[in-house]
């Protein structure tokens, strides 16, 4: 029997690569996103290239839409013992004109979410005794500007993830987090389609400050989450790994 994953935020950018590289390297994949019929082109692509997928609907920050949904998974798919909680917003705006919902909003999706998520699989992980849970930061949690809401959230994961290393390690299960700088998805789309730059000017300015000289694509976070969720890994817990093409953002 193979593995089954979950991964949140799975319809498109970051956890669409993610859920297909978990599928491909041979779990069963869970593709959770707010829609479920908008994870019809990820299970597709799965499903097209061998590979076994679930389409869910949730909310992450709906304890009882996530108790539902891993129950769902956990009952069509097996126990879930691979959780990547991807699922992301951001409401991006200066302290002063930042609203009490683009904060509340934030928070909700990243921390409630990841914490709803994390406390409903981790009961099937420690039942398995076998676990691994991938939490997206970002290079934002060291701080940046627009972004009180999202840093504080990003940071909160980085704790989080640390925690949630020391209680669960003892049941097998690792417990990390992948922290990617620029990734070019329809989230990074849209902050230059709000600063009005076209978005390849906005990637070739970007890519221009970080080391590597280039900005980075989904499957480059995929392959780190691949990485940590592999049987392999099982001595990698509590960790962050920047995956940003240099040391910070
Ligand atoms: P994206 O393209 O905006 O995709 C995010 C997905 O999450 C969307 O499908 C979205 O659905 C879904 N989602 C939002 N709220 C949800 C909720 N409450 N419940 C379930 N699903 C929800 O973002 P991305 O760029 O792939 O980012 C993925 C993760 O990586 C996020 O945590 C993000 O913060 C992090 N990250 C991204 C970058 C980057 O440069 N792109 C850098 C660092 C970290 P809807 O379309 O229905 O809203």
């Amino acid at each position: 029997m193979s593995r089954v994953a979950i991964v949140t935020g799975a319809a498109r950018g970051i956890g669409a690569a993610t859920a297909q590289r978990l599928a491909g390297d041979g779990l069963a994949v869970a593709v959770l996103d707010l829609d479920e019929g908008a994870c019809a082109d990820t299970v597709k692509a799965i499903e097209s290239a061998g590979g076994r997928a679930l389409a869910v609907g949730a909310d992450v920050a709906d304890a009882d839409q996530v108790a539902a949904a891993v129950s769902r998974v956990a009952a069509e798919l097996g126990p879930p013992t691979v959780l990547v909680n991807n699922a992301g917003v951001i409401r991006d705006n200066l302290l002063f004109k930042m609203s009490d919902d683009d904060w509340d909003t934030v928070l909700r999706v990243h921390l409630r979410g990841a914490f709803l998520c994390s406390r409903a699989a981790q009961a099937y992980m420690t039942q398995e005794r076998w676990g691994r849970i991938v939490n997206l930061s970002s290079t934002s949690a060291l701080g940046n500007r627009g972004q009180a809401n999202y840093a504080a959230a990003k940071a909160g994961m980085q704790g989080f993830t640390k925690t949630l290393a020391i209680e669960l390690g003892p049941f097998g299960v690792t417990v990390n987090a992948v922290a990617p700088g620029f990734i070019v998805t329809e989230m990074t789309a849209a902050t230059a389609a709000r600063m009005g730059v076209p978005f390849e000017n906005f990637q070739t300015a970007a890519a221009a400050e970080i080391p590597v000289r280039r900005v980075g694509q989904p499957a480059d976070v995929a392959h780190t989450v691949s990485f940590l969720a592999s049987e392999g890994a099982s001595f990698v817990s509590g960790q962050v790994i920047y995956v940003a093409g240099g040391p910070r953002a």
